[in-house]
């Protein structure tokens, strides 16, 4: 198999590092020690472009290391986001922000780990990975293998088989998402301003995209899910009647995907400090709240840091205590409040009215300090 390819296909495969998952994450491992000389496969389980539940706020920081691994999104058609807006009030971020698709964003970053020199099998998931001695073994499908000096696990939301992430400390939310193509008056009232609404059990946030088209992240508590009726339509009608923000927004919108994203089983507030031997970056570190539009940035810092350390001779274990040394407090922070946008949504809107500066404050009082 050449360098650089991008192979798809029974394989047996030998390698230095193994990266388990082609999110933002993985790709952060894989660029880093690609670039260093080292021998790398990439696993990333979807064949082709796809979209991912997620807000798709990139904060200057995530911008930084997407610069920095060689992947400049302003060439992608990504979006300037300058304000922040929530209950009727808005404030300038204390940094600038970008949003782009994930569709684009992980395409073209996959691109970036082929064009380094790493090898990235792709259209398959690997079921489980174990230890083989000194080395790790993964399993691809029915047929394929990997065996590797040092495993990378970067699945993000979804946990592999063995490598299930410990609890988080707002668990039980549930996720959606749906690009909307706004009126024209409501796309202006979104030009470069994120916007977040709160509702009963959850809260929203929506940004234009490359496209032009709005994305509407969404949570909501399973509970408050099901005594609604559980599913897309019914969160939908809930957050219109608790929201008269969102309903203005979506005034007149069309929906662009024939059926919205959802993922379950979120651990908001998880941050992972001990491991059996895998690098684990990412959501697989760490998972903060959505609304802080941080856990991009966190997933390519501790894809970046974990490359780095693994070249200057650091164990996993010394990996994952840094990850909890450096994380433990922001994911903290941004977990309290989380659970007051869900528990007390009114309150919270309420602070915000009488003080639109705390939405400053909480933008930058969550980022990850001493990255
Ligand atoms: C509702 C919501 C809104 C969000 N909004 C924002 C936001 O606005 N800004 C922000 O910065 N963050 C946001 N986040 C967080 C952000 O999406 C994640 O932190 C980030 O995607 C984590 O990156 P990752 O590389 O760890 O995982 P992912 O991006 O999930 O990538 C994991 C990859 O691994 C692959 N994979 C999974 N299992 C296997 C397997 N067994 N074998 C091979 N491949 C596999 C998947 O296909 C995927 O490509 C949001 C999250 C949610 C839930």
């Amino acid at each position: 198999m050449a360098a650089g390819a991008v192979v798809r296909g029974p394989v047996e495969v030998k390698t230095e590092a193994l990266v388990v998952g082609g999110g933002l994450a993985g790709a952060a491992v894989a660029i880093t020690l690609a670039r260093a000389g080292r021998d790398v496969v990439l696993v990333e389980r979807e064949a082709g472009p796809k979209h991912k539940v997620c807000g798709e706020f990139l904060s200057a920081e995530a911008l930084g290391y997407l610069g920095g691994l060689g992947v400049e999104v302003a060439a992608l058609g990504a979006v300037k986001i300058a304000r922040v807006r929530m209950a009727g009030r808005e404030v300038r971020l204390p940094f600038e922000a970008m949003s782009v698709t994930r569709r684009a964003l992980d395409e073209a970053l996959l691109e970036r780990v082929a064009e380094v020199g790493a090898r990235v099998l792709r259209g398959s998931a690997v079921e489980g990975v174990e230890r083989m001695g000194e080395r790790w073994s993964a399993r691809i499908g029915r047929e394929q293998n990997v065996e590797a000096g040092a495993a990378f696990l970067a699945t993000g939301k979804h946990d592999l088989r063995g490598w299930g992430r410990p609890e988080g400390r707002q668990d039980g939310l549930v996720a959606f998402k749906m690009y909307w193509r706004l009126s024209a008056e409501q796309a202006r009232a979104m030009d470069g301003v994120v916007e977040l609404f709160l509702y009963r059990g959850g809260y929203a946030g929506l940004q234009l995209v490359e496209d032009g088209s709005a994305n509407l992240g969404c949570l909501i508590e399973r509970e408050e899910l099901k005594r609604l009726g559980g599913g897309w339509e019914k969160l939908l009608e809930a957050m219109l009647a608790g929201s008269g923000e969102l309903r203005e927004r979506l005034r007149g919108a069309e929906p662009v995907l024939g059926r919205a994203l959802a993922v379950s089983a979120i651990p908001y507030g998880m941050v992972r400090e001990r491991t059996a031997g895998v690098w684990c970056v990412g959501d697989q570190a760490a998972v903060i709240p959505s609304f802080t539009g941080d856990g991009m940035s966190i997933a390519l810092h501790t894809g970046m840091l974990a490359a780095r350390m693994y070249l200057e001779g650091a164990t996993a274990r010394e990996f994952q205590r840094r990850v909890g040394a450096e994380l433990r407090r922001q994911v903290g922070l941004a977990t309290w409040i989380s659970r007051g946008m869900v528990g007390v949504p009114r309150v919270m809107a309420g602070v915000v009215r009488v003080w639109p500066g705390v939405l400053g404050v909480v933008a930058k009082g969550t980022r990850i300090a001493s990255r």
